[in-house]
């Protein structure tokens, strides 16, 4: 009899085996591909020797993570390559705005009236950061309740309004609106501020690190911190239902909803299966990769200092595209995320030669291949790019689903994160971890707090897990 089974060994999967192994549990994963980590995967995708992440590379929340950053990584192979700045945003004038990690050199940086503003809202929160984190990636409760309003009477404005309220230049509204077009929610939705200013914050209080020779690396130490606890990892093994399972007190599903009431099935009662069913998924992205053989020949060459760049021009443009993606339409000028890793990790590449990791939002689904558009927005702010370009690897939703069955229809924060649905993640906002089958939890970034590499809905899970003595002691499933 085992303790506890994992189906799905993405980081929610895997910090939820270590939490309940931490606990003296046996837990054993079971993961569908080849190798653990789902989100945190690296992989040969161009050409051999330019190592690219397939989808998480900016592990900005592992660090905030109150679970994550106390776990002794380091030790079993973690390093994390901070860039000198955290993110960059490209302009058509030839600038950019370069957000640093100090609060002070960014406000320097944007100057006048803006600047004041911009180091007047930050200082506060980044002060705050740690408690902030805890409290942001906790279930819904009142945990940090004066800090939560400070942060909330922002974060509850549209990024749209905040921008525009907070910034009179169109430069340092832009700035806002990349970091908060991250939520994959039109900006002018209420609460996408929050999304912007979680980010920033996390910028500028723990930085926007990459992992030393890719992402697999991080999911690696947490399979082997894990092993060290005595848990098991089982890859290549798809579940299909739960009779598969040998014998356990608790299965806690690293899954999509959809993907559960399938494997589920008829045990599943029907008034959950309706409020499951009725989970909604947001837009799906359209993934690219390149080998380059220079870098990026961005126009502003300070954006050689930043890991991560929002290209996609002014707050207008990027809420239009936006926009868009959410309402079923492809936006020819889409919002790209850009993400350069080789400058300050040279294992990726070939000596001098280079990675690039992007993606636009696209309607969930979309077959439309975006190698074009998105290539055309990276030469507008880096005439010369395609220039550079060695190899490309391109993967739209259907390709993304087929290696990861949670990505449904290319949505990779499972399950879309507007206000109506954040808190109700998945169904019920008091016990989001519990299902109504004894034993059977979920874990996956579909419950709260939500998208991200940050392992709290794993670790929140297994606190649930340990809480109800019940399976347990009477035998689960
Ligand atoms: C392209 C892309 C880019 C991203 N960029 C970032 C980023 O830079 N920073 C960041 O913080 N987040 C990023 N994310 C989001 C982040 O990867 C996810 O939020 C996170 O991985 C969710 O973790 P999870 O454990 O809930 O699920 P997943 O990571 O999706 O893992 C689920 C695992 O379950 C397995 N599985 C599914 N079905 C079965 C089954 N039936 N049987 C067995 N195994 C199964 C899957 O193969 C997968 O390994 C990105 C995601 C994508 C797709």
């Amino acid at each position: 009899m085992i303790d506890a089974i994992v189906i799905g060994s993405g980081p929610n999967g895997l910090a939820a085996a270590i939490t309940l192994a931490q606990s003296g549990r046996s837990v054993r994963v079971y993961e569908a591909q080849s190798q653990p980590g789902g989100g945190l995967r690296s992989a040969e995708l161009t050409e051999p020797g330019y190592v690219h992440d397939v989808c998480a590379t900016v592990v900005a929340m592992a660090l905030a993570s109150p679970f994550l950053k106390t776990l002794p990584l380091a030790a079993h192979g973690l390093e994390l390559v901070h860039p000198d700045a955290p993110f960059a945003h490209p302009l058509d004038d030839g600038s950019a705005v370069i957000v640093e990690r100090s609060v002070d050199a960014t406000a320097d940086a944007l100057g006048g009236d803006d600047g004041r503003a911009y180091r007047r809202v930050m200082t506060p929160l980044v002060r705050d950061a740690a408690p902030l984190m805890e409290a942001l990636l906790a279930p819904i409760g009142l945990r940090q309740p004066r800090l939560m309003a400070s942060f909330g009477l922002k974060a509850i404005r549209s990024a749209d309004g905040f921008a525009r309220a907070l910034f009179q230049s169109e430069r340092a509204r832009a700035m806002f609106a990349g970091a908060a077009a991250h939520s994959l929610v039109p900006l002018e939705f209420y609460a996408t501020a929050g999304y912007g200013l979680g980010l920033v914050i996390a910028a500028h209080a723990v930085g926007w690190p990459v992992v030393r020779g890719g992402s697999q690396r991080m999911a690696d130490a947490m399979t082997s911190y894990l092993t060290s606890l005595g848990g098991e990892v089982v890859t290549g093994e798809r579940i299909e239902s739960f009779a598969q399972l040998p014998k356990t007190r608790a299965i806690l599903c690293d899954l999509a909803p959809r993907q559960f009431l399938r494997i589920a099935g008829d045990r599943v009662p029907s008034s959950y299966r309706k409020q499951l069913e009725k989970f909604r998924h947001g837009p799906g992205v359209f993934k690219m990769d390149w080998a380059l053989s220079a870098p990026v020949p961005w126009r502003d060459v300070h954006c050689h200092r930043a890991g991560t760049l929002h290209v996609g021009g002014t707050l207008a443009e990027i809420a239009d595209g936006e926009r868009a993606s959410w309402n079923g339409r492809i936006s020819e000028k889409p919002y790209v995320l850009v993400v350069q890793p080789s400058i300050f990790d040279a294992s990726r590449a070939p000596a001098g030669c280079h990675t690039l990791w992007a993606y636009c939002h696209v309607p969930n689904g979309s077959t439309r291949d975006m190698t074009d558009v998105i290539e055309a927005q990276i030469e507008r702010f880096a005439p010369g790019f395609r220039d550079t370009i060695v190899a490309r690897h391109a993967m739209g939703p259907a390709a993304m689903e087929a290696r990861n069955a949670n990505l449904i229809g290319g949505d990779i924060a499972g399950g879309a994160a507007d206000l109506a649905q954040i808190f109700t993640r998945p169904a019920s906002a008091f016990r989001p971890y519990s299902t109504p089958i004894d034993g059977v939890y979920l874990c996956s970034s579909s419950t709260p707090p939500g998208v991200g590499v940050h392992g709290m809905c794993g670790y929140h899970a297994a606190q649930a897990v340990l809480k109800s003595h019940k399976p347990f002691q009477h035998g689960g499933p």
